[in-house]
């Protein structure tokens, strides 16, 4: 059964936008653009120009530091993108859903309302540190469930999910649904990608961004990663241009190798803090509990959350409300050393 069985028949047989065509040696007189560049304008290309409809060079990129195959990437706005996309090409609606397990990343939910599918939720089990609920998904899952949403290490709990359990899933839902694993963080981790197993799952679906380790929040470039199909399915639904110029230029200077080297230290470096933090945060008389993490952050449970976020927010630092987890829980970035301190100097 080819996986686009399990799409919306109408995204299947969509015929995609038909734009300007792209040939960089031809002057361009077909896209009704100005001939002249903004004085302000510093980029590379010119941004009078339109960027690449499709951008196959940040693909390449983008593909190469994934280690997948060009055909297997989609680039979008950030994962955030990639996550709409999918509920889209996917969810008919108000006839499919998804499932999520909270506590989790918010968009799942919020790109699937919008979409009109309904959602599922089987809550991670905290009492086994956050773990997936295996057998809590399937059940939860019947002939109009499209994605599985899994995000490892999650936020905001910043635990890992089990490979082999990730793998079960994969295995019962085969022809049946998506099981998409968000990897946003996986850089602090440590761990290896999911990549390496598209080739056995084809409805396996795999999310990176430049937006954590990377340090590209504000350029928004998420990778989609699946089979050939799944690809070119949603680059029909992607609005062409959709990548600013800027956005990839940006992108290919923050990928050559001296800056990649600079990028990886800075990782290591937020481990290190990551440690460092939780050591601090262990003396503290008002922390219960911090919830292991392999991210970037911290799920700190304090005996009293709301004094602890005033008074972090009077040493001008934000953290975030966690309150939706437990009553007692925030959740921390890790920052630079003299933020990270701050904090710990805060802390009542
Ligand atoms: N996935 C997870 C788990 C996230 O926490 C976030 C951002 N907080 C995103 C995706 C969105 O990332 P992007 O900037 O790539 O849209």
């Amino acid at each position: 059964m080819s996986i686009l069985a399990l799409a919306r028949p109408d995204i299947v047989s969509l015929k995609a936008y038909s734009h300007a065509s792209w040939d960089p040696a031809f002057e361009r007189l077909h896209a009704n653009e100005l001939p002249w560049r903004a004085e302000t304008d510093r980029s590379l290309a010119g941004l009078n120009r339109y960027p690449e409809p499709h951008p196959h060079v940040l693909a390449q990129r983008l593909a190469a530091l994934y280690e997948v195959r060009a055909e297997q990437l989609l680039p979008g706005r950030g994962s955030d993108e990639s996550i709409d996309l999918l509920v889209r090409g996917f969810c008919r609606a108000a006839v499919d859903n998804v499932v999520i397990c909270p506590p989790t990343f918010g968009m799942y939910a919020v790109a699937a309302r919008i979409q009109g599918a309904q959602v599922r939720e089987v809550p991670l089990a905290a009492a086994r540190g956050f773990a997936l609920d295996i057998a809590g998904v399937l059940d939860a899952c019947d002939a109009t469930t499209k994605i599985v949403f899994l995000c490892s290490p999650n936020n905001p709990t910043g635990n890992a999910m089990d490979p082999a359990a990730i793998e079960q899933l994969l295995v019962a839902l085969a022809d049946r649904s998506l099981v998409v694993v968000d990897e946003a963080y996986l850089e602090f981790s440590g761990d290896a990608s999911l990549t390496t197993s598209l080739a056995r799952f084809p409805n396996l679906v795999v999310l990176r961004t430049l937006s954590k380790a990377y340090g590209l929040a504000g350029a928004r470039v998420g990778s989609l990663i699946a089979a050939p199909e799944i690809v070119a399915l949603l680059a029909k639904v992607i609005p062409p241009y959709s990548i600013p110029q800027l956005t990839i230029e940006a992108v290919l200077a923050t990928l050559a190798a001296p800056q990649l080297a600079i990028q990886r230290e800075r990782v290591a470096q937020i481990r290190a803090e990551r440690e460092r933090l939780r050591l601090a945060l262990a003396n503290c008389r008002s922390v219960q509990k911090i919830w292991p993490s392999v991210a970037n952050f911290l799920l700190v449970d304090f005996v009293d959350a709301e004094a602890v976020l005033g008074a972090a927010r009077a040493a001008r630092l934000l953290i975030r409300d966690m309150r939706n987890v437990s009553p007692h829980s925030l959740r921390i970035s890790v920052g630079s050393p003299e933020q990270n301190d701050r904090l710990i100097r805060s802390i009542p």
